[in-house]
């Protein structure tokens, strides 16, 4: 099957997996579909529900193509990453129109979220002709030393529904430069987004059984593909309750698994910061993606004389704020993900009721056609103490947790009290405070005079404590996750050398 439209176009399109080079329908023969939380009346299109023969056709192709794959030179693999960032470039606003539809983000985000993919695309093809080892001086004469790195085999990348191009784009970019072949199972939230990203990696040129797709359920083809002895590594990025669940099964097989997981990330304003720079980036990081970002802004950590007149900046902005559809480029917020989303988000509104005092927000949006939708207010709590739920926990929604603390000592404390660790920020104009946060914050991302989110591909992304397990994505260090090393020694002294015991006295 191609692509296939199985219907007269006024119909549903129906799409397929993606397996050895073909568009081809699942064993189960059912599908499922994906709607619009806009407006969920409108149905984006139906794709398979995959099954675990499904996965293992898939790594079929995906082994069998691995061979090729890993002796085709990594600059010329590098060529057709190149030409695939230059396809996502060309067709960006199509495929942030797309994104907008089937997630949610305002149509400037989804902009951005194509951009990364095209950012880790050039990135990653530049690694096909870097792609580094170590060439070190011998401890013996006539000797060479050195390391390259080579590729593990069959990678599974699992991924999320919040940044659906760009993840994906993060984790195979740098699995295919050196040499893995990949099984990809996206987001049963975004199965669209991830069929355009694959429509366009056949047209750049990954040869048949490089990069296979297949669509479907987290318990049967996430599952298949976490136990599949056949399936060397693991990237996958999603919520910490099933990262833990995949770290616990491959850890039975020993196999290496990279997870990128849930965030509660702080920022902390101390008395001299400008207020209204830290108003913009508190209100960026806080409600932009609708707070559904991994490293989204929800707790507000503030020193107690600028409470007042931050908290007053922040409720004037937020009323501000216009929800709806993201297509329209006046809306700053759209929906949330899904039902079971909006279902969380209201459930910790009802407990933020009862540790701190509502600002602004707190109840589901409905006018002006919402009610279609999965929209909530943009909530603000003040007064929340460090330990409460909802300054602890991932909420993953529009909700903003303002904790009063007394100095930066105890900013800092509060800041750190959480178990997970990605992101943070410090608004403040004294030099000095600002290079105590960089030296204090336990979090894999700091900045200072800007929110929590904005990272970039070149430097390396990921959390501290329990938002992952020390791996990390973009920057060259991506590659660690997909390569093993190789150290190498060649004698060319035509006689046997002991390390360690020939170049020693006596
Ligand atoms: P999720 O529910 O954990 O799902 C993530 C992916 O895992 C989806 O493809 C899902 O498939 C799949 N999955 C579910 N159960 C599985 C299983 N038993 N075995 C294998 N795969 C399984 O997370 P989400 O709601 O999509 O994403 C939100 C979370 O991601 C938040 O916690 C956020 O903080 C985190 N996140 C972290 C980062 C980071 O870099 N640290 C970045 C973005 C997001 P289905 O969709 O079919 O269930």
């Amino acid at each position: 099957m191609t692509r296939t439209e199985t219907a007269p176009a006024v119909e549903t399109p129906t799409y397929g997996h993606f397996i050895a080079g073909e568009w081809c329908e699942s064993t189960s023969g059912a599908t499922f579909e994906s709607h619009n939380p806009a407006d969920t009346r409108d149905v984006v299109g139906r794709f398979q529900q995959g099954t675990k023969a499904d996965v293992a056709m898939a790594i079929k192709a995906a082994e069998t193509a691995f061979p090729m794959w890993h002796r085709t030179p990594a600059p010329k693999r590098g060529e057709i990453l190149y030409a695939f960032g230059a396809l996502l470039a060309q067709h960006k606003e199509r495929l942030a129109e797309a994104m907008t539809r089937e997630m949610g983000k305002v149509i400037a985000e989804a902009r951005g979220d194509v951009q990364e993919g095209v950012d880790i695309a050039y990135l990653m093809a530049g690694e096909g002709r870097r792609m580094a080892g170590d060439t070190v001086p011998s401890e013996l004469p006539d000797k060479w030393a050195m390391s390259i790195r080579q590729p593990l085999g069959v990678a599974g990348i699992i991924t999320p529904w919040n940044f659906p191009m760009a993840i994906p784009c993060w984790k195979t970019m740098p699995a295919l430069v050196t040499g893995n072949t990949v099984v990809f199972k996206p987001s049963s939230d975004t199965p669209h987004c991830a069929t355009l990203l694959v429509e366009l990696m056949a047209e750049a040129g990954f040869p048949p059984g490089v990069l296979n797709l297949v669509t479907g359920s987290g318990g049967e083809v996430g599952d298949a593909i976490v136990d599949s002895p056949d399936i060397a590594v693991i990237s996958f990025t999603g919520s910490s309750a099933t990262g833990k669940r995949i770290a616990e099964r491959t850890g039975r097989r020993l196999k290496r698994v990279s997870l990128e997981l849930g965030g509660k990330n702080g920022v902390v304003v101390l008395a001299d910061a400008d207020l209204d720079l830290a108003t913009d980036g508190i209100l960026w990081s806080a409600f932009g993606t609708t707070g559904q970002r991994c490293t989204a802004a929800s707790r507000v950590i503030v020193v107690r004389p600028v409470v007042e007149p931050l908290l007053a900046r922040l409720e004037t902005r937020t009323r501000t704020l216009r929800l709806g559809s993201g297509l329209d480029p006046a809306v700053d917020v759209g929906p949330l993900i899904n039902a079971g989303a909006a279902d969380k988000v209201a459930s910790y509104v009802d407990i933020g009721r009862r540790e701190g005092d509502l600002v602004i927000g707190g109840a589901r949006a409905t006018g002006d056609g919402l009610a279609l939708g999965h929209f909530f207010e943009p909530t603000i709590f003040a007064g929340v103490a460090p330990m409460d739920r909802i300054g602890q926990e991932e909420i993953f929604g529009p909700v903003l947790s303002v904790i009063p603390v007394e100095d930066y000592g105890s900013a800092m404390l509060a800041l750190n009290q959480t178990r997970y660790g990605l992101s943070s920020s410090v608004f403040t104009r004294d030099v000095n405070q600002a290079f105590r946060a960089m030296r204090d914050f336990e979090t894999g991302i700091v900045y200072v005079n800007a929110g929590t989110t904005g990272a970039e591909v070149h430097l390396p992304f990921g959390g501290w404590k329990e938002t992952g397990n020390g791996h990390r994505e973009a920057g060259h260090v991506a590659l660690d996750t997909y390569t093993e090393w190789k150290s190498i020694y060649v004698d060319f002294s035509g006689r046997l050398q002991r390390a360690q015991i020939d170049n020693q006295p006596g």
